[in-house]
C-alpha cells in the first residue's frame, strides 16, 4: 500500500503508468526502498495539479502533483528486488542526466543559429551588428562552450556504451551542460536587444527554458557534491 505526495512530475497527468519509488516505514538512508509501477486507474493514486502555462520554461510539459492514498497495486507491479530502489534510482539517474546534459546542448544550438542568424541581418549603425567585436566575442565564446559541452556528454554516453561507471562523468557533463545553457541563451537574448526580451523570437523561450537544466535530475549543486566526493572523498558531515 503506498502513501504519500510528489510534486513537480513532468507528464505526470497523462502517463498511463508512473515509475514510484518509495520507502518502506522505519528504514533509514538508501535501504528499504522499491519500485513500483502505478498505472494511472490504481485506486488511491490521484494526480492533485497540474502545472503548465505558469512556470518559467517548459511549457509544452506538463507538471503534475501525484497523491497516493492506501493506493493498492498488485504484488508483481514490485520493478527489480525489494529494497533494490536506491542502485535502481541511481543507475536511472545516471542515464536521464545524460539526456539533460543532450538538451543543454541542444537548447544552446538551437540559440546560437538564431544569434547567428539575427547579427548577420540586423544593421546598427549603417553595418551588420555582427561587424561589432564585442558581438562576435558572444558568438565565438557559445560556439567554444557549446562543443565543450557535447564533447563532456559524448564522453559520459561513451562509458555507458562500454558498460563502465560513468557517475563522475554524467555530473560533470550535467552540470557544464546547464550552466553552459544559461549562459548560451542568455548572449543569443542579448544580442536580439530588445526584440530578445519581447517573445518575437525564439531565443526569449531558450532563455526561459535552458533554466530547469540545472534543477531537475538533481540540482547543480548535488552535481557538485557528487563531482568532489569523486576527488575528495565522503564528506565527514555526514
Ligand atoms: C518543471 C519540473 C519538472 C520536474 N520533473 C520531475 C520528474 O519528472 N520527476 C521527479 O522526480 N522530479 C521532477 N522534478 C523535481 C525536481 O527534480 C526537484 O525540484 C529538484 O530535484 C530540486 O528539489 P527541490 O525542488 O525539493 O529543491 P530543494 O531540494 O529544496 O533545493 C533547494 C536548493 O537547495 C539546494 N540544496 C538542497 N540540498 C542540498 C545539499 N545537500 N547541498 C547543497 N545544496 C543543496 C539545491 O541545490 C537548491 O539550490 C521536476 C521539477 C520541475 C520544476
Amino acid at each position: 500500500m503506498l502513501n504519500g505526495q510528489k510534486r513537480f512530475i513532468s507528464n505526470g497527468s497523462i502517463a498511463d503508468y508512473i515509475q514510484v519509488y518509495a520507502r518502506e516505514p522505519g528504514t533509514k538512508s538508501h535501504e528499504g526502498i522499491s519500485l513500483f509501477l502505478v498505472p494511472k486507474d490504481a485506486p488511491g493514486f490521484k494526480v492533485t495539479h497540474v502545472e503548465t502555462t505558469t512556470k518559467l520554461g517548459l511549457r509544452a510539459s506538463p507538471t503534475a502533483d501525484l497523491a497516493f492514498e492506501d493506493c493498492r497495486i498488485p504484488k508483481e507491479n514490485l520493478i527489480g528486488k525489494k529494497g533494490e530502489g536506491w542502485d535502481q534510482a541511481m543507475r536511472t539517474l545516471n542515464s536521464g542526466r545524460i539526456g539533460i546534459a543532450a538538451g543543454a546542448v541542444g537548447v544552446a544550438r538551437a540559440a546560437l543559429e538564431a544569434a547567428s542568424k539575427y547579427v548577420q541581418e540586423r544593421k546598427a549603425f549603417g553595418r551588420p551588428i555582427g561587424d561589432f567585436q564585442l558581438v562576435r566575442e558572444m558568438i565565438a565564446q557559445s560556439a567554444v562552450e557549446i562543443d565543450a559541452a557535447r564533447l563532456l556528454t559524448l564522453r559520459a554516453a561513451h562509458l555507458r556504451d562500454l558498460g563502465q561507471d560513468n557517475t563522475l562523468e554524467v555530473s560533470m557533463a550535467k552540470l557544464y551542460g546547464a550552466q553552459m545553457a544559461q549562459r548560451v541563451t542568455d548572449w543569443a537574448v542579448q544580442v536580439h536587444g530588445g526584440y530578445g526580451f519581447s517573445g518575437e523570437f525564439d531565443v526569449e523561450r531558450y532563455f526561459r527554458d535552458a533554466r530547469i537544466l540545472g534543477l531537475y535530475e538533481g540540482t547543480n549543486e548535488i552535481q557538485k557534491l557528487i563531482i568532489a566526493e569523486h576527488i575528495l572523498g565522503p564528506s565527514s558531515k555526514r
